[in-house]
């Protein structure tokens, strides 16, 4: 089934600006963490989650030729070509590269906003995220700038696709955000305003628009009907809008499912955001008609969803366990603020949070179940890294009840789909660019092992994840 596969004839369906970059090409700053550089490599006796959702498979062996995945398949059944680099790595897994689909280049905390243009990167990188959309930016020219610094070899870090500024209607008193969090914010009156936005950022590189918890489905509309127009996409954290709504809207992407979603929420107006209504999501029940309704609607209208559970996690007591790496990783007086509000929260007897928190794992599973295209992304918020919240979305998924190999399609695969880049990235599988990730470990039998990455390959090239996570220590919430 899976035999050596000839180069050429592979590479034609959808590959646009994704591209295989040769070693030789990146800088001295790039190249200081490539650990792996030939043209044709061999990961051997491997064991295999290849991002479909089919069985994990062991003792696999994995070709990586001129950027690409030229074969896969059991070792011995596979011909290593003469002079490739083999590299021997039984006791390892190989996963394709995550596709982190709310993985912005910012890191907020409850008093602080601040950029990741040098950390944020670096830490996806290292954590096995090759492909990462940003989710709304704090600023988009320095993420285009980022892009294509990293795109040009001046810098590592994952593939981009750049967002253009939050879009929301109301206004900065409106969304109850202090300081400086305002300036993520493009507020919106009316229709024409958001187009003349996403037509500016379209011109200037942005691939997808986020709306906001306060855009009314007038402009809503708008900003789908432009974006679509102009080969972009439309997702959102809603709150004004409903899923079914954002449905009907045409809508591609609802971020953050359950807990930012008002279809169920007695007390909902059209076009206003209810307030306190994460209070009354407790009572929804996951497996009800209105929760079986929305689905439909998404489902239907091919709107995917992204996860973030380790985004939300961060705000649960005593939850996630606390990360060495993480800590080693802030700056000092943001790790000490970060360490100040966890064992501040530790006390807290609510249990609301929780509850509520596993609702929304539970409506992401179901929502798989009902045939709905669910991917993930990481939020960098209140501890949880760039790259090592992608991980955590790992264990999460694990956690709430899919198996491994869904977990890791979910990541994968099913990023690359709603970015319309399947024919390139997401599973490993030959002719695909070869981007994937090899861990010292069984994240099957032990999740946590997620975390154990030791190489990245992006485009075949093999980064060191340890020196870039060394490279940025104690710099996250500086740079
Ligand atoms: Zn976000």
């Amino acid at each position: 089934m899976r035999a050596v596969l000839p180069l050429a004839g592979l590479i034609l369906a959808g590959v646009t600006n994704l591209s295989a970059q040769a070693a030789a090409s990146l800088s001295p700053q790039v190249r200081e963490f490539v650990s792996v550089d030939a043209p044709v490599v061999a990961l051997t006796h491997v064991q295999l989650i290849d991002g479909t959702g089919g069985p994990v498979a062991g003792d696999q062996t994995v070709i990586i030729a001129n950027g690409r995945i030229q074969a896969v398949g059991r070792s011995g059944a596979v011909q290593v070509p003469a002079g490739a680099t083999v590299l021997e790595l039984p006791g390892h897994t190989v996963i394709p590269g995550i596709v982190g689909l709310h993985d912005h280049i910012v890191y907020e905390t409850n008093n602080r906003i601040v950029d990741l243009n040098f950390t944020g990167p670096r830490l996806y990188l290292a954590g096995g995220v090759t492909t990462i959309r940003t989710n709304g930016a704090l600023e988009p020219y320095s993420e285009l700038g980022l892009k294509h610094e990293i795109e040009e070899g001046k810098s590592p870090g994952p593939r981009m696709h750049i967002s253009g500024p939050h879009i929301s209607g109301g206004g900065p008193f409106d969304i109850g955000l202090p300081g400086n969090r305002v300036l993520w914010f493009r507020f919106v009156k009316t229709p024409e305003e958001a187009r003349r936005v996403v037509a500016y950022w379209t011109q200037e590189g942005a691939d997808w628009f986020k709306l906001y918890t306060r855009i009314t489905r007038a402009a809503a509309a708008a900003v789908v009907d432009e974006a679509h127009k102009r080969g972009a996409k439309a997702m959102g954290h809603l709150c004004s809008i409903t899923f079914r709504e954002a449905a009907a809207l045409g809508m591609d992407n609802v971020d953050h499912g359950f807990l930012t979603n008002t279809d169920y929420d007695p007390l909902k107006q059209p076009d206003q955001c209810p307030g306190d209504y994460r209070q009354r999501l407790v009572a929804v029940d996951i497996n009800s008609d209105e929760v079986r309704a929305t689905f439909r609607d998404l489902v239907a209208k091919h709107v995917a969803m992204t996860g973030t559970p380790a985004a939300f996690e961060a705000s649960i007591p005593n939850r996630p366990p606390l990360d060495q790496r993480v800590l080693d990783a802030l700056d000092p007086e943001v790790r000490a603020e970060y360490l100040g509000v966890r064992n501040q929260r530790a006390m807290s007897r609510d249990t609301t949070p929780l509850l509520l928190f596993r609702k929304a794992l539970q409506y992401e599973v179901a929502f798989v179940k009902a045939g709905g295209l669910l991917a993930a992304g990481e939020d960098p918020s209140n501890g949880n890294l760039p790259g090592f919240g992608d991980q955590r979305n790992y264990e999460l998924y694990v956690e709430a009840g899919f198996t491994p190999a869904q977990a890791v399609q979910v990541m994968t695969a099913n990023g690359a789909k709603v970015l319309g880049e399947s024919d390139s990235l997401g599973t490993v599988t030959a002719g695909k660019l070869a981007d994937l990730v090899v861990i010292d470990g069984d994240p099957v039998a032990n999740p946590a092992d997620i975390k154990k990455v030791v190489t990245v390959f992006k485009g075949g090239v093999g980064y060191d994840s340890a020196k870039l996570i060394a490279s940025v220590r104690g710099l996250v919430g500086v740079r």
